[in-house]
């Protein structure tokens, strides 16, 4: 019988190939979808941009939908078809396996919508819209929900591996303050989840979203905006002779880092002078009042340089897009940190140093973003499959280069850096907590939902993608 379905599937998927994109999904679609081949000179047109040149998916065609009807044809067909996609919006999903992507491109850019409900409380988002284009309707409204930084992602990819960022010590997740999506399932069907309809679809959305279907949309709660919209930011450079205070500083807080602060340390490399500098960038949501004492700290240790200013919520998003330029070859990588430990964090700098000085052409950046977690643990467990909310601080590695000759190297030392980190995470060996929105690839579903969270979650993959469409990013594993 398995051997029949086979046969089937694989006549089915050479029946798809050799006809055209246009003539397999055209005759259903409505005329503003825009159907494109690898070959057409309108393809670029037609994709998702993506961030990053290192191991993208490799694309067959691409097809952006114009409405949802259309998106649940897309997928129904595809299915039918054994035509496999990805659905991408803001492109920046990296890792080992997108690199093994192979299929059609399904272009989400056209469900750009927000729209704000004071009644209830609550805004929802399109597929399309970045994290840029909840900034204003946000601010305006006097709103705010748990979100990431980069102005260029995806609001709802960023939400559904577990929504982190700045504000996280006010807000928690953006998975708890998601209580409603509706999504184009595996049999082209349109479904909701929430609290009361499909609950535990909900609980595997917040966390592994990227594997049950499409989300044409995603509901949040909001939340009084920080502080009337406004926030003071300071950025402090430090060298090497200082980054040890730094780090030693940073352990102090680790227990009693307010929730209105953000921070995010990011060791990088200063070609001209030579040096590797450690920049301590503070978001702090709240008055000059409270930000003095910070202030007072980050100078007591020495900066080179120290930039502070009173910024509203819209200014301090749209400065954060420094890492959506595009065109490099990024990797990048994580592990959770239970706890600051300085020596290690220090050894992480004068490796960083070293590799620095052996490529020249190397530019990347290793990121420690420390957000309060008071707040997120306070949201019960259970109602998520994002299982690391002990994490204190999130540590990103970005390899960033234009020659892939350094594709090996950089690899080595993500994967170096990583294991030195978690040695001294306070987090048992044999439990990584990888964000899996981070992760370089290699870590496995363990390690991004728990292993506790693991047959629950491939029974719900069973039943509602039981073929594997979705997710293959960042895939549930079948057991
Ligand atoms: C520069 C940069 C900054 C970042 N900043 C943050 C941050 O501050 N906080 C944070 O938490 N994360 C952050 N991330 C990680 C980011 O959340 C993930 O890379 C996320 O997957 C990106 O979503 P996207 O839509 O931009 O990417 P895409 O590549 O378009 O999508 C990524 C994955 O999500 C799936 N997906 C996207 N939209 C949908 C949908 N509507 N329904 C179902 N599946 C969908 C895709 O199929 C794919 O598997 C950052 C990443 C980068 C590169």
């Amino acid at each position: 019988m398995r051997f029949l379905y086979q046969t089937l599937a694989l006549a089915a998927a050479a029946r798809a190939a050799s006809v055209s994109l246009e003539s397999l999904f055209g005759p259903y679609l409505s005329p503003g979808t825009e159907i494109a081949e690898l070959n057409d000179t309108d393809f670029d047109d037609v994709v998702s941009p993506r961030w990053s040149e290192w191991r993208p998916p490799s694309w067959t065609g691409a097809i952006k939908p114009a409405t949802e009807k259309d998106l649940q044809e897309i997928v129904r067909i595809a299915v039918a078809n054994n035509v496999s996609f990805m659905a991408t919006n803001g492109g920046h999903g990296t890792s080992l396996i997108y690199g093994t992507v192979n299929g059609l491109d399904i272009n989400l850019e056209n469900f750009n919508s927000v729209d704000i409900d004071l009644e209830s409380n609550t805004v929802t988002v399109g597929a399309g819209a970045k994290l840029g284009d909840i900034t204003i309707p946000l601010y305006e409204a006097g709103k705010a929900i748990p979100r990431g930084n980069s102005p260029c992602v995806g609001v709802i990819g960023a939400t559904i591996g577990g929504g982190i960022g700045y504000e996280t010590g006010l807000f928690g997740l953006g998975v708890d303050a998601l209580t409603s999506v509706r999504l184009v399932t595996a049999t082209g069907a349109l479904v909701t989840a929430n609290t009361t309809h499909n609950a535990d679809l909900l609980w595997a959305i917040r966390g592994a979203g990227a594997n049950f279907g499409i989300i044409t949309a995603a509901t949040f709660t909001m939340s009084p905006q920080p502080n009337n919209g406004n926030a003071v930011i300071g950025s402090f450079v430090y060298n090497s002779t200082a980054s040890l205070g730094v780090f030693e500083y940073l352990a102090i807080l680790d227990d009693v880092l307010p929730p209105e602060l953000g921070v995010q340390l990011s060791v990088s490399y200063n070609r001209t002078t030579n040096e590797t500098l450690l920049t301590v960038d503070i978001k702090h949501f709240a008055g000059w009042d409270t930000f003095v004492d910070h202030f007072e700290s980050a100078l007591a240790l020495n900066p080179i340089s120290a930039n502070v200013t009173n910024v509203t919520l819209v200014q301090l998003y749209d400065g954060l897009d420094g890492p959506c330029q595009t065109g490099a070859y990024i990797s990048g990588g994580t592990i959770g940190l239970g706890r600051t430990d300085p020596a290690t964090l220090q050894e992480v700098f004068d490796d960083m140093t070293a590799f620095y000085r052996q490529y020249p052409g190397y530019i990347g950046q290793t990121l420690f973003q420390r957000y309060a977690n008071n707040n997120t643990l306070k949201t019960p467990a259970h109602t998520a499959v994002y299982p690391w909310r002990d994490t204190k601080m999130f540590w990103l590695h970005e390899n960033i280069y234009t020659d892939p000759a350094l594709e090996k190297p950089t690899n080595e030392l993500l994967v170096k850096l990583r294991k030195k980190l978690h040695a001294t995470s306070g987090f048992p060996q044999d439990q990584p907590h990888i964000y899996v929105n981070y992760a370089f690839g290699d870590e496995g579903a363990e390690a991004w939902w728990g292993e506790e969270n693991l047959p629950r979650l491939s029974f719900l993959k069973r039943r509602w993608d039981p073929k594997g469409v979705f997710g293959r990013g960042t895939p549930i594993p079948r057991f």
